[in-house]
């Protein structure tokens, strides 16, 4: 049985007042800004200790989000991670295909399947490793992309 839990997915881009297609300077920008104006010591010692906490919490949060999109390999990972949630979410998947059932394209380095709408599949090598959903080019089905042992 499959017993393990999903932790709740966050916005890191909403937690920074982002868009996800804000640059990391403006993320930095945004995080700064953020950081001052939740940072513990910044705040007066008589709040209520709840609204204390809720800072703290944020602030927490902010770091978190930081750490993460301010580091163009973990934003990457991040970002990949939200394709495939856009994609889980625009529909069911069509197929389930195991990478060896794709044709290899040995000029680009990449796997391609025909779609029946007539469009394409493809996955580069390198994504094929990480991701696991594929969308057409042209329609919009999706394939799920098996790895096999
Ligand atoms: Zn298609």
């Amino acid at each position: 049985m499959m017993a393990f839990e999903q932790t709740p997915k966050k916005d890191w881009y909403s937690i920074l007042g982002a868009n996800p297609s804000a640059s990391i300077s403006d993320l930095k920008q945004n995080y700064q800004k953020l950081i001052l104006m939740y940072h513990p010591d910044k705040q007066s010692a008589d709040v209520p200790a709840g609204t204390m906490e809720e800072c703290v919490q944020k602030f927490i949060e902010i770091d978190q989000a930081w750490k993460i999109l301010g580091n163009e390999e973990t934003k990457k990972e991040y970002d990949l991670q939200r394709h495939e949630d856009d994609l889980r979410n625009m529909g069911p998947v069509d197929a389930q295909v195991y990478l060896e059932e794709m044709s290899w394209n040995k000029d680009d380095h990449s796997f391609s399947l025909s779609c029946r709408c007539g469009g394409k599949y493809s996955v580069s090598e390198e994504e094929a490793e990480e991701v696991t959903l594929v969308s057409c080019d042209t329609c919009s089905l999706i394939i799920e992309l098996l790895h096999g042992s």
